[in-house]
């Protein structure tokens, strides 16, 4: 944790006064229109901010800029050791503000404090310490080739890259996008949720006090269908870098079809699968894995397990231990360091969530754990946490992205028959599998349709882990060496020798 437990949150909160203004070429400006974005706080729906909202023609400002500054070269063509400081000096001042970060991403969006402290922060800080060390490792490439020739392959940046986040993570989605954009070299124009911007903007703040030049990361809050569509249809963006769902991430395609056929890479959403084998380890700490990978974040997680496959053999029993697990999920106040889950992002969101839990009911699921909107407290958001049994691979809540805490089990024969059931799905994010049996393990990982897998844990994994899904899930990489990678492209060089 970054913090010590006494630190009085409330009181901490009380005292912020965050920028919500856009910023466009290292200046604090106002949206043309005069347009504001309310964002709500989803524990007790007071207001956190009123956000500029940017236009069409802002959103044109910010990517011109951005364009300019890059043809400029001032952070293009900077030395690489340079680059590398001054990422080292955002990356530290983004630790110095970790208080800051975790109290306004809990304000606007509603996750817990310790959530913040324990993942969120600390995984912002690491991508931009790890891409920093990256920045003078992107190497080139120099093949063998005829005697009268000489041929280099050298890797530059794109140009511009605009970055769309979603809510769920909102520093960390975002340092995820910009660290890798920024370390190869590009200039950035940065658009986050509408529910939250606060970060994003406090991001744009500090890379500037790190020595990063003006205009060359900007940042525009605002709608995705305005702010988020200029941009991914803007003609001088090269590169639309998205997290968010796969319905919108289809959008992403579209707009770059009908503009400059810029690169897209997609981080979508999921439906991911835990395999329980009837050999899984001891099955209380296994269902507490289990319950962490689909309560942890409210449940509002691109890979939250969701679909929770039981051997047979073992179902009962371990749905008995999922249910105690469950109950160390209890909704409440998310600036108290003790609450494991807080409410979910607003109340549309909140319905929606709570359509999912009726609807399995009516398609004949069993709730072992009956999730509720907790009435006692009818101001926050919440969902409490939500087990079926008794359900089918045809049923709506084993098929769609419910993005809340709403878990489904399904009883499965053995690896043949899990396999066969977690693969069927549209989405192939990620998957866990619980077994002793270490043949089992590598067979089922190795057969699984999706880009990530855990064996024996859920969601663990460092900068060096490849972030991104197959199928309807996505396509391109955050985290790794490849994400830095796909924020470039290679040019060849052929040298004629004797010419
Ligand atoms: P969303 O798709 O509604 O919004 C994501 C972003 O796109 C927001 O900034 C939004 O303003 C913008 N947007 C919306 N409509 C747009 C449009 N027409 N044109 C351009 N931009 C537009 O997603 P969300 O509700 O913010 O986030 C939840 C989703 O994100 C879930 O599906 C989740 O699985 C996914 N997600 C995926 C990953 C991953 O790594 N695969 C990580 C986090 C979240």
């Amino acid at each position: 944790m970054l913090d010590t437990n006494d630190k009085d949150w409330h009181s901490f909160a009380a005292t912020q006064t965050p920028e919500a203004r856009l910023l466009i070429d290292g200046e604090w400006c106002r949206s043309d229109t005069g347009e504001t974005l309310p964002s709500l706080n989803p524990f007790n729906q007071q207001l956190v901010a009123s956000i500029e909202c940017a236009s069409v023609s802002d959103v044109t400002r910010a990517v011109t800029v951005a364009r300019k500054r890059f043809e400029d070269g001032a952070w293009s063509r900077m030395p690489p050791r340079d680059r590398v400081r001054i990422l080292h000096r955002f990356a530290n001042l983004i630790e110095s503000c970790g208080d800051t970060f975790a109290v306004l991403d809990t304000l606007e969006m509603g996750k817990p404090i310790s959530e913040m402290l324990n993942i969120d922060v600390p995984g912002s800080i690491l991508a931009m310490r790890f891409m920093a060390e990256c920045v003078d490792k992107i190497g080139g490439d120099c093949p063998v080739t005829a005697n009268d020739a000489l041929h280099y392959i050298q890797r530059q940046p794109l140009g511009v890259i605009g970055c769309i986040t979603p809510w769920n993570y909102p520093t960390m989605m975002a340092a995820w996008k910009i660290a890798p954009a920024l370390a190869a070299g590009n200039s950035v124009v940065l658009k986050p949720a509408e529910d939250t911007s606060l970060t994003a903007l406090l991001l744009g703040k500090l890379f500037l006090e790190a020595g990063g030049p003006e205009g060359v990361f900007n940042v525009v809050p605002g709608r995705g269908a305005v702010a988020g569509a200029a941009l991914a249809q803007s003609m001088q963006v090269d590169k639309i870098a998205f997290t968010g769902s796969t319905g919108v991430g289809r959008l992403m395609y579209e707009y770059s079809a009908r503009s400059n056929l810029k690169k897209v890479s997609a981080e979508l959403g999921g439906k991911s699968p835990q395999i329980i084998l009837k050999d899984a380890p001891d099955l209380a700490k296994t269902a507490a894995s289990v319950a962490a990978g689909i309560f942890g974040n409210q449940g509002e997680v691109c890979t939250a397990g969701s679909r929770i496959l039981v051997a047979r053999e073992i179902h009962d029993e371990f749905c008995d231990h999922l249910t105690k697990a469950a109950e160390g999920f209890r909704p409440g106040d998310p600036l108290d360091l003790k609450t494991t889950m807080g409410p979910l992002v607003n109340r549309a969101h909140q319905k929606r969530v709570l359509g999912y839990v009726s609807g399995a009911v009516e398609e004949g699921a069993s709730a072992i754990v009956s999730g509720s909107s907790h009435t006692a407290s009818p101001e926050a958001c919440f969902v409490s946490p939500t087990l079926f049994t008794d359900v089918s691979s045809d049923m709506t809540i084993a098929k769609e992205e419910i993005f809340g805490p709403v878990g489904a089990i399904l009883k499965h024969e053995g690896p043949d028959h899990a396999l066969e059931l977690a693969n069927d799905s549209a989405y192939g994010l990620a998957a866990g599998i619980w077994t002793q049996t270490l043949g089992d393990a590598h067979k089922v990982a190795r057969d699984l349709n999706c880009g990530m897998v855990w064996i024996n844990g859920y969601m663990n994994g460092d900068m060096t882990q490849p972030w991104g899904g197959w199928k309807e899930s996505g396509q391109g990489r955050d985290k790794c060496m490849d994400a830095l990678l796909e924020n470039t492209q290679t040019k060849s060089v052929w040298v004629t020798l004797d010419g």
